[in-house]
């Protein structure tokens, strides 16, 4: 197929989590800013179709795309770097790549041949790469010039083995001028000696080369900067040019990360080997957005605390959309985020007598926050911790976002504390439940867990509402991942009570988000608003969320002096930020 797409594959070395996925979604920022069209795959070795039956206890986060598929919470990185809607095809796995070619095989098209790794699965992932990699990511329908490729796991990882191979092939497919290596690398500095040691990556360089691909650039991931020796060290062991490494210590923001290996010539690199034909940007004003946006990050001082009362919270990444969104917002709104973690369980009654201390401590904690989430989850542990945290916050004018089964718990805990329906529950908690608030949806299909869900984007229709007013919309777009919902049986009774359902889907059936009205902010979805958040756009019920403990906490000198200027400039008091359009693609002017 003759290709003219330039291809970036991101390996990793020594160790995986030294931050692969920012550096290639980094790739991206830097040639988007370029004014490219990128795209990006992302390639989990493992057998799994894909993500949908993960634990988040084991792999962080399933992170749900607009077409419903359940992938890697990696994809998100590159989602909000590159603001770009990926595919489920853009995750690929060795289960898939498997599937497709047993599909293949059983319908006999490979005419009688033995089917081998290498050649029938190695090409089966370089059709894959390459029909994905031409699929358009942007909202213009634009077709990517480049395709970041990161392939999970490190070199040497027997069950990497067929990808890389895979690309060693490619290489020569697609032509030198349209492919090349990036290797991320760790450079550790043991405290004994507090000297950089550059010998893992010189023992990870080599095992990729000896596999038949040689990196083109070295990216060299340490805790505090490298001198040029080092550099020096690596570019004479690994036989590249000094300019082909790459050094990244550890920064204050994740946003920084672009602007350092920009700064480090990556364009300049990347416009050679690839022959991009970019003419070369003036250096100053170049990634202006992410300057800002880095500056501001390291700026933000007024600090606000949001407690998340969760059931995965010993792996943070269990909640990574989430924690992302609440920074987005957060940004927006000009303070610094205080997460605190809080395990649902502990929340617990029967905890007061089993774990006392806990029990205390977890309490404290949501006392402490000026704002609660109570995010999405699976099943029956820590669910009454949830309802005992929404009532709180119901009672007591807490700000309150719940997500998904965050929704499903505030309805359960209005039904029973509100309608004195005490034995109100959820039939994915108690199917034999007195009076079923939350029920399974027909899309629900017990014994097949996998993608059987109420999965991607859909349309929820808005009543005249807060949460309408954030969204300055009547019809929104958001992702779902769910097999339970409020049961329309009891909407009326609820209704009458006080739970206003203002969104709803497009056969008024569905309940997507319910407020309440005499509460400055509780709001409940059942959609997954935290997988569209942007770090520039922030999302509207995350943003709600965090204006109010900002409005209301007495405000810090730096919003004070901010009043001040805004006043002296005739634009009247308050957060010179907070009132105004967030900055990159507007989803409306915020008016609360
Ligand atoms: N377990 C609930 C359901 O399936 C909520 C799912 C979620 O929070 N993502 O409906």
């Amino acid at each position: 197929m003759p290709d003219n797409m330039k291809y970036i594959l991101v390996t990793g070395g020594v160790i995986s989590g030294v931050g692969k996925g920012v550096i290639a979604s980094s790739f991206g920022t830097i040639l988007k800013s370029c004014g490219i069209d990128v795209t990006s795959i992302k390639i989990d070795p493992y057998i799994n179709i894909d993500a949908g039956t993960f634990s988040p206890y084991e792999h962080g986060e399933v992170y749900v795309l607009d077409d419903g598929g359940e992938v890697d919470l990696d994809l998100g990185n590159y989602e909000r770097f590159l603001d770009i809607t990926l595919h489920r095809d853009n995750n690929i796995t060795t289960g898939k790549i498997y599937q497709q070619v047993i599909e293949r095989e059983r319908r006999g098209d490979y005419l009688g041949k033995t089917v081998q790794v290498i050649p029938h699965i190695t090409d089966a992932i370089q059709e894959w790469v390459q029909r994905v990699a031409h699929i358009p990511v942007t909202a213009e329908n634009t077709p990517p010039r480049v395709c970041i490729v990161e392939l999970g796991g490190t070199i040497g990882d027997i069950e990497g083995m067929s990808f890389v191979e895979a690309f060693r092939q490619f290489q020569f497919r697609v032509k030198r001028e349209n492919f090349c290596c990036a290797h991320v690398s760790l450079i550790p500095m043991p405290k004994s000696t507090g000297e950089p040691k550059t010998k893992p990556t010189q023992s990870s360089v080599r095992e990729l080369r000896g596999l038949g691909l040689s990196p083109d650039l070295i990216l060299c991931r340490s805790e505090k900067p490298i001198n040029h020796t080092v550099k020096e060290k690596i570019s004479n062991f690994c036989h590249v040019a000094p300019e082909q490494v790459i050094c990244i210590h550890d920064l204050s923001s994740v946003y920084h990360v672009p602007l350092l290996m920009e700064a480090e010539g990556v364009v300049k690199y990347l416009n050679e080997r690839l022959q991009l034909n970019i003419s070369m940007p003036r250096p100053g004003r170049f990634m202006q957005k992410w300057r800002n946006l880095a500056k501001r990050v390291d700026n933000l001082r007024k600090e606000v605390n949001i407690a998340l009362v969760g059931k995965y919270t010993k792996l943070e990444d269990s909640y990574a959309s989430v924690t992302k969104a609440l920074q987005h917002a957060c940004i927006a709104s000009g303070c610094k985020l205080n997460l605190t973690y809080i395990e649902a369980v502990n929340l617990e009654k029967q905890m007061k007598i089993d774990d006392p201390v806990n029990y205390h401590k977890a309490w404290q904690d949501l006392c402490k926050s000026d704002g609660v989430i109570v995010p999405g989850g699976f099943g029956q542990r820590g669910m009454e911790g949830k309802i005992e945290a929404c009532q709180w916050c119901r009672e007591t004018q807490k700000p309150m976002l719940g997500i998904c089964l965050g929704l499903q718990a505030a309805v359960i805990e209005f039904a029973r504390n509100a309608l004195s329906l005490k034995a109100a529950n959820s039939t994915e908690v108690d199917p034999n439940c007195e009076d079923k608030l939350v029920v399974d949806m027909p899309e629900h299909h017990p014994g097949n867990l996998g993608g059987t869900m109420r999965l991607g984007k859909r349309k929820t229709y808005l009543e005249p509402s807060l949460i309408s007013r954030l969204y300055n919309k009547e019809v929104i777009e958001e992702r779902h991942r769910h097999r339970y919902e409020v049961n329309p049986e009891y909407i009326e009774r609820l209704e009458a009570a006080g739970l206003r359902f203002v969104g709803k889907d497009e056969t008024k059936t569905r309940m997507e988000v319910a407020t309440v009205d005499s509460h400055p902010y509780y709001v409940a979805v059942q959609f997954h608003p935290e997988y569209l958040s942007r770090p520039l756009s922030p999302s509207p019920p995350f943003l709600g969320f965090l204006l109010l403990p900002v409005v209301l906490k007495p405000r810090s000198r730096i919003l004070r002096a901010a009043g001040r200027r805004r006043r002296r400039r005739g634009r009247g008091a308050g957060n010179a930020y907070l009132f105004s359009k967030p900055a990159g693609r507007s989803r409306g002017t915020v008016a609360v």
